[in-house]
């Protein structure tokens, strides 16, 4: 079973990268991503126990972009064949820090609204990186609101009381820093871009003259019906197709690694051929550069 869509607790997953890792090879998974938010920290601590377990992993992120001129949140997989470079880690860095920026706004909002949480007890809540998720278990905790789901209906979630918007880079600027460091990309859970078939077919192919590489086409809110459509969608434009659970443990309640909803998804071996090839011819042209720079 293939899974390269998942998140640690070094951002909103509830599973430390070594857990996660186990959990995943006791689930049958051979060919795992980690695809934390705006970061890659997790990659190291999973690999470790990936090469002692046996299962293969892709170092990956997931970063939110800004998409001109339809001003939508598009969400964004990276995959590499091993860590970034350290620019790309700078990169990251940059956006870590609209992150915090965001998080301290956020926290003022909800006080303003008269919800006293402190930024400790937030803090707490989260191993590494603060998200939206940690607020909202905090929220619960105080006893504001009962599920973490009315957390970000009354407050959290795009447009609720208080919603604070992030500073994204623009999804140009991001399929760059990507192919700058030799990374691939894909269209992360493309149903939330479009309802609407045609008009998300339309999306993916300004999005591929833009250098995206491929779509998540499998994905615990994509339909069997609209994932066929998205397969063939990419075949055309000649794009890659990915797929993942999405996986973060106990904040997103009732997906299971792998298999998602009600073991409703099934990624393809398709898509472990897919991305090891074009991981690997991206290594390939990596290790010419590195030997034409040793020659010269
Ligand atoms: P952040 O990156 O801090 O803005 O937090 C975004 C994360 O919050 C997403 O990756 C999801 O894990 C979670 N999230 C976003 N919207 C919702 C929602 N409506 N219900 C539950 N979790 C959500
Ligand atoms: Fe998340
Ligand atoms: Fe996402
Ligand atoms: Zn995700």
């Amino acid at each position: 079973m293939i899974d390269l869509h998942s998140h640690t607790d070094f951002s909103d997953g509830t599973f430390a990268p070594a857990a996660l890792v186990q959990h995943a090879a006791e689930s049958g998974i051979t060919l795992l991503a980690v695809t934390d938010h705006d970061t890659v920290d997790s990659y190291l601590p999973a690999l470790e126990e990936a090469q002692r377990l046996g299962i293969q992993l892709l170092c990956g992120v997931e970063l939110s972009t800004h998409a001109e001129p339809s001003e939508r949140s598009v969400h964004l997989l990276g995959y590499f064949s091993t860590l970034p470079p350290q620019s790309f880690c700078n990169w990251l860095r940059k956006l870590q820090e609209g992150r915090r920026e965001r998080n301290i706004e956020l926290l003022a909002r909800l006080r303003s609204l008269g919800l006293e949480l402190t930024w400790d007890e937030v803090q707490r809540l989260a191993q590494r990186q603060v998200g939206r998720p940690h607020f909202a278990q905090a929220l619960v905790a105080r006893g504001y609101v009962s599920s973490l789901r009315e957390a970000f209906d009354r407050y959290l979630g795009e447009g609720a009381a208080a919603w604070v918007e992030r500073d994204e880079p623009p999804l140009t600027e991001t399929l760059a820093a990507l192919r700058e460091a030799e990374g691939v990309s894909s269209l992360a859970h493309p149903v939330r871009i479009a309802n609407d078939a045609e008009a998300l077919g339309e999306f993916i192919a300004q999005y591929a003259t833009l250098g995206l590489d491929a779509v998540e086409c499998f994905h615990p809110e994509i339909s069997p019906e609209l994932s066929q459509y998205l397969v063939q969608t990419a075949s055309e434009l000649g794009l890659g197709i990915t797929g993942g659970s999405d996986f973060h443990g106990a904040n997103k309640p009732g997906i299971a690694i792998g298999t998602g909803k009600n073991q409703s998804l099934c990624v393809p071996k398709a898509v472990e051929e897919w991305i090891i090839a074009k991981l690997g011819a991206v290594a390939a042209k990596d290790e010419r550069c590195r030997s034409s720079r040793n020659e010269g």
